[in-house]
């Protein structure tokens, strides 16, 4: 039985929108020094203000869109992508530039 909050309906390893969105969303707000310092360098931007992207995609996105991606700094990730929730209006703002749908899948 799944534990995942009404609004998870949807599978983020086989979605990656809010990844590929903007270079304006994952950026650093609040985390402590020591924090981001276990980020590494190569994938945050120029200006430190957060993950380096290209064409909007954070470089720590891996895979493919809308097929299987994974965060490959999950464990150490910025705050704002821990607060970005399955279904949430971000989440669905973000599927939708990418042409998924808003149903399951
Ligand atoms: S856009 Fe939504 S479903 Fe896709 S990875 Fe982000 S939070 Fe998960
Ligand atoms: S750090 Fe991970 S969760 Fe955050 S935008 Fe990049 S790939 Fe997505």
């Amino acid at each position: 039985m799944s534990t995942l909050p009404e609004t998870a309906e949807f599978d983020c390893q086989s979605c990656g929108a809010c990844c590929a969105y903007s270079a304006e969303w994952p950026r650093f707000s609040l985390e402590p020094d020591e924090a981001l310092a276990l980020i590494p360098e190569k994938f945050v931007s120029a200006d430190l203000s957060g993950m380096a992207c290209e064409n909007d995609r954070c470089l720590a996105l891996a895979g493919e869109l809308g097929k299987h991606v994974a965060c490959t700094i999950y464990e150490v990730r910025p705050d704002v992508c821990r607060a970005c929730m399955p279904g949430d209006p971000e989440c669905l703002m973000a599927r939708s530039f990418h042409g998924m749908t808003g149903e399951r899948g």
